[in-house]
């Protein structure tokens, strides 16, 4: 592999509250450690179909996800397959939904809510939450901490080439007490917080990062369809890369072949979207 990257997905984040309470990373930013660009969800704005599109490269329309009701092995390659296909370790924590898009479905809470397959085609390392029971008022989340933890473990363990790592706290929190709020900014800042000591250490071992999300949320909480408080998130970048201009609106879809291209890993025939890093 050429490099090793970390992708680290907080659902639910749109641009205003990333570019406007996330201290650390935009502290990034101002310093020229990372670059920061706009970056646009696919429709639906669902998590579930934007889980596979970031992965596949490909719209909801031609990898069949509807929605987080119609989760199922996908048939794409995707980001897992490729880097395994380049000879790379590759390791997620995150929502079951990913394991069972990318590696098996339906989800065995024993056999799959962690594994260590090293000769499997996608996921070698997988660590897992379902959330099962998740309600406005019970959000059944891990901390994000100990999920940026388990991520961290994993690269030293194992030598992780690729590392996934998917956090839900923001979107549930955003999902119960809209945008405007005091609990919201709080649930920024401590989510920017909890994510910033981890980021030189990620960068010292030798990964690129990037952190985005899957898509926003509008003031009351909510996304799935097409508004820019719906579909527009940040996207920052740590790492040695020429982007776009800094008015960019990058397309979902262009993540998972520059990903790809970073790492030296073939972009799959199917990912039609041109990488944004060069
Ligand atoms: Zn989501």
């Amino acid at each position: 592999m050429d490099r090793k990257l970390l992708l680290i997905i907080l659902d639910g984040v749109p641009w205003r509250n990333f570019r406007r309470l996330f201290g650390n990373l935009e502290g990034w930013v101002d310093s020229g450690e990372a670059r920061v660009w706009k970056l646009r969800a696919v429709l639906p704005s669902t998590s579930a179909s934007c889980y596979a599109s970031i992965h596949t490269g490909v719209t909801p329309q031609e990898h069949g996800c509807t929605g987080n009701g119609n989760v199922f092995r996908l048939g794409h390659k995707d980001v897992f397959s490729q880097v395994r296909e380049a000879g790379g370790v590759t390791g997620a924590v995150t929502h079951s939904y990913w394991s069972q898009f990318f590696n098996r479905h339906p989800f065995d809470y024993v056999r799959d809510i962690e594994y260590d397959e090293p000769e499997s085609k996608t996921i070698n390392h997988g660590r897992f939450h379902t959330m099962t029971g998740y309600g406005k008022a019970n959000q059944m989340t891990p901390s994000d901490v100990d999920l940026y933890a388990t991520l961290t473990n994993l690269c030293l363990r194992h030598g992780l080439d690729y590392g996934l790592l998917h956090a839900c706290t923001l979107d549930s929190m955003g999902h119960r007490f809209y945008h405007d709020c005091e609990e919201m900014d709080h649930a920024c800042f401590v989510a920017d917080e909890m994510l910033a000591p981890f980021i030189p250490r990620w960068r010292q071992l030798g990964y690129e990062v990037i952190v985005t999300a899957d898509h926003g949320q509008d003031e009351r909480g909510h996304h799935g369809g097409r508004s820019p408080l719906q579909q527009e998130t940040a996207l920052y970048y740590f790492g040695d890369a020429e982007g776009p201009e800094v008015d960019t609106v990058i397309d979902q879809l262009r993540l998972a072949p520059t990903i790809l291209n970073r790492m030296g890993a073939p972009i799959a025939e199917t990912m039609k979207a041109q990488p944004f890093l060069k």
